[in-house]
């Protein structure tokens, strides 16, 4: 394994000087030095071909032990030093200091066709920013995060990667649903790809400590590798710098609303300064359409993270970035244009973004109105978004179109008249709509196919992988793997993973429930 190594991130930004791993305040430093900590019995369960293709890891190279030694933090790379990130967060709309990572280790960057990726082990043991937990990561939670995160990819929206997917051999005790009952589960390690894991939270330590010089370095450094067309640093390019971030994140949520996916945890800490998704935690996609849904446990009273709130705080993270950027701009006019333009674009991309589930690309003054008509009798009874919108596809005659969304329903058998006649009326208007579209049915599908996605890693799905996986069972992890490379295709030899959430999965721990615990 030959890989073009460079380290901008270590080398240009100021590092802590205290080079032992204890837990600690790091100030004037944007990382700290720590090196992966060694596993008992290191195991490779899966790797992403595509990802280690984009890093020039040949497939002779995947199967070597060296690779299986870098990617569970056995061995360091020849001239490289591993290191944690300083970051610091707003969390559930408080701010909670210093965070950083806590149970991830930056390992290196890797240089290949002109693209520069940051590759990170989560779960690889303890750094000064461990706080009062291990460092370390369990299978479930790994599964999950290493199968979303290429899941993302595919559906084309921008997302963090991964590389690998190991056991480390080494136990790890966990409170799944935080009640007293702690148990030890197998550890894992996940080994995560992004052009950068800066985060709104990497800028609002700096600001919070009044380290202006610093935070400058650090945009400076965003700045001149990630986002180098705004030009040499000036006021002008902070502003615009905010702007690229705010749009990014808008369009990161936008592709959110369209999949049904659920964060879960949108603290400022786990949002990208890039616009990815990141942080793949208690996070959960919609079974049956519903705005006020959230994966999370730890977020069930508040339900701030829920399905239809993601918007509203995404612009609240950008408030919570603006204030940490201010220092170096110093005026909140142009901070605030950015800031309304976000609320007034999202009304925009996210009725295009719906139009485009319906197959609309004309405009109508009454489509607000269709759309919000269609929302609200998504959520009269539990009826499955994702099938829901994939049948819609074939939509060609009002008078069938119940029957042909009928298998979304979760309970079809008892629904009542009011909302199966709520249905026709709404899909009279659908067609009376659709006759002013100047596109075929036919080419209307295929382009409605291309945003509503037939599979994605529904809830069930990991658990099912997460199950047999904790039996030494790996194949389902390969085949959802393999499945969710093509989300938008009609696969027929994979038609069972078109279906509903089966009953058992209703109120099952790791199935609706999720915890922070991981
Ligand atoms: P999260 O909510 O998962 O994004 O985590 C919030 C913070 O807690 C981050 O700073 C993490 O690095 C840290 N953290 C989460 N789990 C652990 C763990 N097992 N060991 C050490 N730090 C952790
Ligand atoms: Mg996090």
């Amino acid at each position: 394994m030959n890989l073009n190594i460079k380290n901008t991130f270590t080398s240009e930004l100021p590092a802590d000087s205290n080079l032992e791993n204890s837990r600690r305040q790091v100030m004037n430093a944007a990382f700290s030095f720590a090196k992966p900590k060694k596993t008992a019995e290191p195991k490779i369960l899966h790797v992403s071909p595509e990802m280690a293709a984009e890093l020039n890891i040949s497939k002779e190279d995947l199967k070597s032990n060296f690779f299986k030694n870098i990617v569970t933090g056995n061995e360091v790379y020849p001239n490289t030093k591993p290191f944690a990130m300083c970051y610091g967060g707003h969390q559930f709309g408080n701010w909670a200091g210093q965070l950083g990572d806590g149970r991830a280790i930056n390992l290196f960057e890797v240089e290949h066709k002109h693209k520069n990726w940051k590759v990170q082990l989560k779960g690889a043991g303890e750094t000064p920013y461990s706080r009062t937990a291990d460092g370390l990561a369990v299978l479930r939670s790994s599964v999950r995060e290493y199968l979303c995160a290429e899941a993302m990819f595919y559906l084309n929206v921008p997302t963090t990667r991964s590389l690998s997917l190991s056991l480390s051999g080494d136990n790890v005790l966990r409170d799944v649903l935080y009640d007293g009952n702690s148990a030890y589960e197998k550890g894992a390690i996940v080994s995560r790809i992004s052009p950068s894991f800066l985060r709104f939270g990497s800028f609002e330590i700096f600001a919070a400590r009044k380290d202006t010089e610093n935070l400058k370095k650090l945009v400076d450094y965003t700045i001149k590798h990630h986002f180098s067309h705004l030009g040499a640093p000036s006021k002008e390019s902070y502003i615009n710098f905010f702007k690229e971030i705010s749009e990014r994140t808008l369009e990161m949520i936008i592709h959110w609303q369209r999949v049904g996916f659920v964060h879960g945890v949108m603290n400022t800490d786990n949002m990208s300064i890039l616009g990815l998704t990141i942080d793949f935690g208690p996070y959960g996609w919609l079974e049956g359409f519903d705005f006020g849904w959230i994966p999370n446990t730890t977020d069930r009273q508040n339900k701030r993270y829920r399905y239809g709130n993601q918007p509203n705080i995404g612009l609240w993270n950008l408030y919570q970035l603006a204030n940490a950027l201010y220092p170096i701009i110093e005026e909140v006019a142009p901070l605030n244009v950015i800031l309304e333009q976000y609320k007034s674009e999202f009304e925009k991309k996210s009725l295009l973004m719906m139009k485009s589930k319906l197959g609309l690309f004309t405009w109508d003054e009454g489509d607000v109105k269709l759309i919000q008509n269609l929302e609200d009798s998504l959520q009269l009874v539990e009826t499955d978004m994702t099938i829901f919108f994939r049948n819609l596809s074939n939509f060609t005659d009002k008078n069938s179109g119940l029957q042909l969304i009928k298998e979304s329903f979760y309970d079809f058998e008892n629904i009542s008249d009011e909302v199966k006649n709520n249905w026709n009326l709404w899909f009279k208007k659908y067609d009376e709509r659709l006759q002013i579209e100047r596109i075929s049915s036919e080419e209307r599908k295929e382009k409605m196919d291309a945003v509503n996605p037939k599979y994605v890693l529904r809830n069930y799905m990991s658990q099912l992988a997460i199950d047999e996986a904790d039996k030494g069972n790996y194949t389902l992890i390969d085949e959802l793997f393999q499945l969710l490379k093509k989300p938008y295709s009609e696969q027929p030899e994979n038609e069972k993973w078109f279906a509903k959430r089966p009953e058992w999965a209703r109120n099952k721990v790791g199935c609706s429930m999720l915890s922070c615990s991981s």
